[in-house]
């Protein structure tokens, strides 16, 4: 790679990076030519047990601590991460392919407004005092203990901190596994976050495939699993996480809807429509992939549309000039191209895109289809690429019925300069992230996730503390204990 800032070992564990070459074998792939850039080996048993037995050692004294003091640490990783933005950012395109000119302000500026956020959260995280007449109860805010981060290739840096920075403020230690498509970021996080003053032992990342990512799972030492991930292996993990009751959040896939009424902004409406289709080469899970138009513009959207697709600059994810990457992976490029080909089978109009591009990388044209319906393979199921389907609707009700009617749930998107409108409509979707008028935005201080089989739980806001915490009632009594016998 070239890059002095790329990590040093496969695994960061107990404070140090660590090695152990008894692993199986893990290829970097740079996206955007196919080359090798690295290689990391998987945890092995023994890196395993590392991680978690310093991982609860110093969970305690962690948990001990006053609040500030943490929060204060976590603050000093976000300066740190945003000092070296340019280097972080690098490195994220290299792991993922991504375009510089998205990795520089929504990956590592992302990750560390967790950090500046949960940070500056962690010491008014208390417990409350309930009057009970004479008697009272009070409750304490108590971390888990051992929380596991288990993470998607797409935005690796992100999920790491999204993850680790909840948990960390809290009191729990974590170990976080990132997608063995992209393993490089996430150690860059702990090593920032130890370089910050973080304790030895209380983020640890260690490499691997789904066999690492179960091993964690089913030890009886942790506590929480947080998994960001696809649907199928949501389902995995969550049931072994039942099977010893531990807490989990699943930020799973979707199939979300973006519904454009004929009175908005024809332009805003496209833009939210790239952005939500198109940013980081449709590798989102919250993607409004489902673009019903109402059948008053569709011809002037599509016809909006097909123009600025034709202005993205595809290439080099280093240059900056760039607006759209290749796909992470070839994997996941024949997907894709397999979920083209059933659009075309299935009688979808294709307006622009359709095919990868003849170089080198894994690199697919923005693909728009038409005339597409509920039924078909492309408006059900989630492919995670640059295809975005246009539906045609009628009137408000049957746009929301349709919206509704996929088993995920965990975005839509509303276009109208009908403000009522918007907010009726979006109070009718079946979905946990929601947009009036825009798409994508996900800041820290908004609650982030899905509902139905898009996930469980929340990440990001007030309401991220919920889910690395539980609470201790303690009940007081001030009198004489009244026994009946
Ligand atoms: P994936 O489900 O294939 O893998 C996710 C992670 O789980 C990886 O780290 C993988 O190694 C691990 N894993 C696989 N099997 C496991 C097992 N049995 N036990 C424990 N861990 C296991 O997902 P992906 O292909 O990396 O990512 C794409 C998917 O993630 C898409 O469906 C996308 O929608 C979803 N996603 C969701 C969000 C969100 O916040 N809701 C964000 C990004 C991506």
């Amino acid at each position: 790679m070239g890059h002095d800032t790329q990590p040093t070992a496969s695994h960061f564990v107990d404070g140090q990076y660590i090695e152990d070459t008894g692993g199986e074998p893990i290829e970097v792939i740079y996206p955007a030519t196919g080359a090798v850039i690295g290689r990391v080996h998987a945890a092995t048993p023994a890196v395993i047990e590392r991680a978690i037995a310093s991982a609860r050692r110093a969970q305690g004294a962690w948990a001990a601590l006053k609040p500030v003091e943490r929060g204060r640490i976590l603050r000093r990783a976000a300066d740190i991460m945003r000092e070296r933005n340019r280097d972080l950012s690098v490195l994220e395109t290299y792991d993922t392919g991504k375009p510089l000119s998205e990795t520089l302000c929504a990956d590592a500026t992302s990750g560390a407004d967790a950090l500046e956020y949960f940070g500056g959260l962690a010491a008014s995280l208390t417990g409350e005092h309930i009057p009970l007449g004479e008697d009272w109860a009070y409750t304490i805010r108590e971390p888990l203990g051992l929380c596991v981060g288990i993470g998607a290739w797409n935005y690796p840096t992100q999920i790491a901190c999204w993850k680790g920075a909840p948990a960390l403020a809290c009191g729990n230690a974590m170990i976080f596994k990132p997608s063995e498509t992209t393993p490089l970021c996430a150690l860059k996080v702990a090593e920032i976050l130890h370089e910050a003053g973080l304790p030895a032992g209380l983020y640890n990342v260690v490499q691997g495939a789904g066999a690492v990512g179960a091993a964690l799972v089913g030890d009886p030492r942790v506590d929480k699993v947080s998994l960001t991930g696809s649907v199928p292996t949501g389902r995995k993990v969550y049931a072994q996480a039942a099977d010893q009751m531990k807490h989990v959040t699943m930020e799973l896939g979707g199939k979300s809807p973006l519904i454009v009424f004929d009175d908005a902004d024809l332009d805003n409406a496209v833009g939210g429509a790239i952005l939500g289709n198109f940013y980081s080469t449709g590798q989102v899970c919250s993607n409004g992939t489902r673009v019903f138009v109402q059948k008053g513009i569709k011809e002037a959207f599509l016809a909006r549309l097909a123009e600025r697709v034709q202005e993205a600059v595809i290439g080099d994810p280093l240059d900056e000039m760039t607006t759209l990457g290749p796909m992470v992976s070839a994997a996941q490029r024949d997907i894709v191209l397999g979920y083209v080909d059933k659009g075309l089978a299935e009688g979808a109009r294709l307006v622009c895109g359709g095919h990868a591009l003849d170089r080198d990388g894994f690199y697919v044209a923005p693909t728009v289809f038409a005339d597409v319906t509920d039924d078909m393979v492309i408006a059900r199921e989630e492919i995670f690429g640059p295809v975005m389907a246009v539906l045609d609707f009628e009137d408000e009700a049957d746009a929301i019925a349709r919206a509704n009617d996929t088993p995920y749930g965990l975005s839509a998107g509303v276009f109208t300069r009908d403000l009522a409108r918007g907010h009726r409509v979006i109070g009718q979707l079946r979905a946990g992230s929601c947009f009036i008028n825009s798409y994508n935005d996900a800041p820290v201080e908004a609650p982030f996730g899905g509902v139905k089989m898009s996930g469980v739980g929340r990440e990001n806001s007030k309401a991220a503390i919920e889910h690395y915490s539980q609470l201790k009632s303690v009940y007081v009594r001030m009198g004489d204990v009244e026994a009946p016998f």
